[in-house]
């Protein structure tokens, strides 16, 4: 299996409650999964944990059999090749697209750098927009640059987290069609959030439903159909 979330557990200190209970689901290479919920239901709380900026209590994720954190392994945040498009896309305002996605490359040589910004820029749509800034871009073609710039190093696994809740009700039926055409075409596994069902079933493969930090239920748009 590609990747494997086992029994990842977390409460926020000082809290009697428990965030996140015995998460656990396998990915394939490739896969779109929504993880689906109401605000408080744990949401965040496993982005982040994946992400490597929370320590879960229990649990363990693996990624090409490689353990990326058990009970005796934790590695860091930037050692896990895993991506992170943020809410608001916490692009640079002070560098251009081009520089924004060649951030995260800066191990690349030159000409591989400029090679990968091309391919990147491409997949994205956005080959003309190499040098404006990103206050002189729309919502959408912000998101497509945080997600160039997510995508550009070859992570293994790029999170989402509510992508759509920045853009209008009207761009949102054209990114959502968008941003799964870029997911699948660049083979890219990525979880994204969401507290909106119509997004869940528009983008992923397969969709999990969380509530008060439990899995509810997990299966493909089809099989949740009617469930609610
Ligand atoms: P969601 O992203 O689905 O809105 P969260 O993962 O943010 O849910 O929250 C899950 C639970 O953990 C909620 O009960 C929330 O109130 C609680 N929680 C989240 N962040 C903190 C925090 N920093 N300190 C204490 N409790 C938190
Ligand atoms: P979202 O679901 O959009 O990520 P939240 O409302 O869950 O937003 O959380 C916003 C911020 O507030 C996060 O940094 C989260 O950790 C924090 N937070 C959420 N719930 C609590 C809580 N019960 N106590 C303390 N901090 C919290």
């Amino acid at each position: 299996m590609f990747i494997s979330i086992k029994n990842v557990c977390f409460s926020y200190p000082n809290t009697e409650s428990v965030a996140l209970d015995q998460f656990s689901m396998n990915i394939e290479k490739g896969e779109v999964i929504s993880i689906l919920g109401r605000s408080g239901s744990g949401k965040s709380t496993i982005l982040r944990i994946l992400a490597g900026l929370e320590k879960s209590t229990n649990g363990s994720l693996t990624i090409q059999d490689e353990i990326v954190f058990d009970d005796n392994t934790f590695l860091q945040p930037e050692k896990r090749g895993i991506g992170m498009v943020f809410q608001d896309y916490a692009l640079f305002p002070h560098m251009t697209v081009g520089e924004n996605i060649l951030f995260g490359l800066f191990q690349l040589k030159k000409v591989q750098k400029k090679k990968r910004l091309k391919e990147v820029l491409e997949l994205v749509e956005l080959e003309d927009y190499e040098k404006r800034y990103p206050h002189q871009l729309s919502g959408g073609q912000q998101q497509r640059v945080a997600i160039a710039r997510a995508i550009a190093p070859n992570p293994h696994l790029i999170l989402l987290d509510e992508p759509f809740s920045n853009l209008d009700a009207e761009l949102q039926v054209k990114i959502r069609k968008d941003l799964r055409e870029i997911l699948k075409k660049a083979n890219i596994t990525s979880i994204f959030v969401t507290h909106d069902e119509n997004d869940a079933h528009a983008l992923a493969d397969r969709i999990v439903k969380l509530k008060d930090g439990c899995i509810d239920l997990i299966g493909s748009p089809c099989d949740l159909l009617g469930t609610t």
